[in-house]
């Protein structure tokens, strides 16, 4: 089992944030198994790295037994046994119990690029700059790398982004009236509070404000994005015009029930169904 890109410990591969460079400048080899980097009943590697990685004194309450080649083991539910693929084809076939978010990032007719960017903040796997900084003690040097581009006051992470930050509350107090959460603060949990317990009415305005929420996430990471990669600046006003027309354009062709409820809703939006729709 290789010690560097091999899943071993809860942390991930060691590879994701040790260098090629900075296993090779220790005298390790890209190919070492785990035995070769603990050896004797401690880690090989130079006390140095214990500075610049502090997640690897996570690994000191790990007892492996010593001088034992690796081993093979497949990890379910916590349970770890050895590796077969009978284990791991029972272990895949079990459903993951389902989130209680599911309903409300993934759902029909939702626009499944929002979608995806929906579940990565869930899970809070957006790669923000505080994320990258637990890996890569060399940028801290690089204070502009940290700072929110959005609003420059503040460290570019989940919760400054959705939505702590100036830049982002603005533009959700500029599009949440228009979906029926205008008493919902600028904040993740509220907001996805919200969404939670009404995601599973079939309702057209919860329907409406999912597509909505999800457009407003989806646009404040393009927003920092671009500013990140392409120096490109949009006002509040601007990113929130987006999010509206991208909602307006999902519900025009969306397929709605045609009821008056229906209707009023579309006209909000400004937008007339032909009767087409209705079965006749
Ligand atoms: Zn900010």
């Amino acid at each position: 089992m290789s010690a560097w890109f091999d899943y071993w410990n809860d942390l991930g591969p060691l590879g994701d944030f040790l260098l090629p460079r900075t296993i090779t400048d220790a005298d390790f080899r890209l190919d070492d198994p785990v035995a070769k980097i603990f050896y004797n009943g401690v880690w090989n590697w130079p006390v140095a790295w214990r500075d610049l990685f502090p997640v690897l004194i996570q690994l000191d309450h790990l007892h492996l037994e010593p001088s034992k080649p690796d081993r093979l083991l497949w990890k379910d539910d916590g349970e770890i046994n050895e590796f077969s693929s009978s284990a791991v084809w029972h272990s895949v076939r079990h459903r993951e119990p389902e989130v209680d978010w599911c309903s409300f990032v993934w759902f029909a007719q939702c626009i499944p690029r929002h979608a995806f960017m929906m579940w990565l903040i869930m899970k809070g796997k957006l790669l923000t700059q505080d994320k990258i900084l637990q890996w890569d003690l060399s940028r801290r040097k690089n204070m502009n790398m940290m700072c929110c581009l959005l609003c420059y006051e503040n460290f570019d992470s989940h919760s400054h982004l959705f939505f702590k930050c100036k830049f982002s509350s603005q533009v959700w107090l500029m599009v949440r009236n228009r979906v029926g959460m205008s008493f919902v603060c600028p904040r993740w949990v509220d907001i996805v509070d919200w969404l939670r317990v009404r995601a599973r009415s079939k309702k057209a305005h919860v329907y409406v404000a999912m597509i909505l929420v999800a457009a407003t996430a989806y646009s404040i990471w393009q927003e920092r994005n671009a500013r990140l990669f392409e120096n490109q600046l949009r006002p509040p006003k601007t990113v929130s015009d987006i999010i509206l027309k991208t909602v307006r354009y999902k519900l025009m062709g969306a397929k709605l029930k045609n009821t008056d409820r229906v209707r009023k809703l579309l006209g909000e939006w400004e937008i007339t169904k032909e009767s087409e729709n209705d079965g006749g």
